[in-house]
């Protein structure tokens, strides 16, 4: 993988709308956003001119992020959830009120649960979404240039906790990847960085699981070997997120580091 490749940053702590007219501003660039939802996940990506959403934190941030590009004509063509955990999908629910999804990918190897079941009745009864699919380790999509793998979960895995059973996404773009691993243990890390060698100096790393100590094992960390970690995280939360020795590490291996804590809202843009 090339590293002299150029990766333009925007972030905004409190300037969201001038990021939003960044972000307006080049709307045929390719670009990855990180979503300043506090204790979350929520990614906007825009490649091709193709809409994209991983997950949606749990507030409004999402909703309010998107209405401020697209106003009220807001068509989502690929939404994915990894898991459903309030921190993910709850925002997804909001944005259903203004935006129509296209295409929602799920796994359905989620532990069947009354929250579960809750979210997924609210989906499918959303006259905002037109297709839901399920999604598993192996499939794949081709979406323009863009190749989106899924590494996890295989479809005879299932776990009482859904952070083990997240859509496990790998995003090759131009020369670019870009690893989002959902909420993941390191467990979970380990078996998937065994079978896929090309995971070994990725461009952009979605550090799983908001920085948990459960996710972070050093020599996995030290394959990963990211350019750019994207963090996402409440300030102050109760959770401990993020671990500091992952955030040293990180440091160490040169690692440019951008969270919702200290950042905000981010923008790259994947210029080659
Ligand atoms: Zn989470």
């Amino acid at each position: 993988m090339p590293r002299g490749l150029l990766l333009r940053v925007f972030f905004s702590t409190t300037f969201l709308g001038l990021l939003a007219f960044l972000y307006f501003k080049h709307p045929s660039r390719d670009s990855v956003t990180m979503v300043n939802v506090g204790q979350g996940d929520a990614f906007v990506l825009n490649i091709d001119n193709t809409l994209i959403v991983v997950d949606g934190g749990s507030g409004n941030d999402i909703s309010y992020f998107l209405r401020t590009i697209y106003a009220k004509s807001c068509v989502i063509d690929y939404m994915f959830i990894t898991h459903f955990h309030a921190d993910h999908v709850d925002g997804l629910l909001r944005l259903l009120d203004h935006c129509k999804v296209l295409n929602l990918y799920f796994n359905d190897t989620d532990s069947v649960n009354e929250t579960v079941l809750g979210f997924t009745k609210s989906l499918y009864s959303s006259a905002n979404v037109i297709h839901t699919h399920s999604l598993n380790k192996g499939d794949t999509l081709n979406i323009g240039d863009l190749e989106v793998l899924t590494l996890w979960p295989p479809a005879s895995y299932s776990h009482d906790d859904p952070n083990f059973t997240s859509i496990v996404l790998l995003l090759k773009i131009k020369q670019f990847l870009l690893f989002f691993p959902g909420d993941i243990d390191s467990t979970v890390l380990r078996t998937i960085l065994k079978e896929h060698s090309i995971l070994r100096n990725v461009d952009i790393l979605k550090v799983p699981h908001h920085g948990s100590k459960y996710s972070y094992d050093p020599v996995l960390y030290e394959m990963l070997n990211p350019r750019i970690a994207f963090l996402s995280y409440g300030i102050d939360n109760n959770f401990g997120h993020p671990y500091m020795p992952l955030i040293l590490l990180l440091n160490t291996l040169g690692t440019q580091i951008y969270s919702t804590a200290n950042h905000g809202t981010v923008t790259v843009y994947l210029d080659t």
